[in-house]
């Protein structure tokens, strides 16, 4: 089965310390693991899709302007991808695919839909940040799209630890996911 690796998010807001909406420890802890499925899957030519937030700053028509504080702005320090995944990311940019994306699901205004369509992508990987945000929306709309879902429990974290395994049991009982626990 044809599979592609969907790395949602793992940017320095999301992540780092002093990010604007920061995981903090939990997801700096799936920095290896994210690094090194990327790694695999590039090494094993599967197909590896890198969705990343773009906002514009103070977007009155944005949703989220309400929610959150502002994060991921274009053009910022805080929207590059966090720690280690940036080199893997800058060294193997042929055969990464990036995506700017505006909302939770990485399907939700972008091409990824039709990027895995045309690679003939069956099973969908996802790993990243928020597990209950926008790795949960991501899953959601695989779901429906009719693809199988890989999550794997060491590469994905979130700022909200109840929210988190509430998700991991959703993608499982809920969305019929493989949930990967390394
Ligand atoms: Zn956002």
């Amino acid at each position: 089965m044809k599979k592609a690796l969907v790395v949602v998010d793992y940017t320095v807001d999301f992540v780092a310390d002093n990010g604007a909406l920061t995981c903090g420890k939990p997801g700096q802890l799936i920095e290896d693991a994210i690094v090194s499925l990327t790694n695999e899957f590039i090494t094993n030519k599967d197909v590896v899709v890198f969705p990343v937030d773009l906002h514009d700053q103070d977007d009155p028509y944005h949703p989220e302007s309400k929610l959150f504080p502002s994060h991921n702005i274009r053009g910022t320090e805080g929207r590059e991808l966090y720690g280690k995944l940036k080199d893997v990311y800058e060294q193997n940019k042929q055969s990464i695919i990036w995506m700017d994306k505006t909302r939770y699901s990485s399907f939700a205004g972008t091409s990824l839909l039709q990027i895995l369509r045309e690679r003939q992508v069956e099973e969908v990987h996802i790993v990243g940040v928020c597990t209950d945000i926008c790795v949960l929306h991501t899953a959601v709309d695989a779901y429906n799209l009719g693809f199988s879902i890989v999550i794997h429990e060491n590469a994905v974290a979130s700022f909200n630890e109840q929210g988190h395994d509430w998700a991991l049991g959703h993608f499982v009982n809920t969305l019929g996911a493989i949930v990967v626990k390394k």
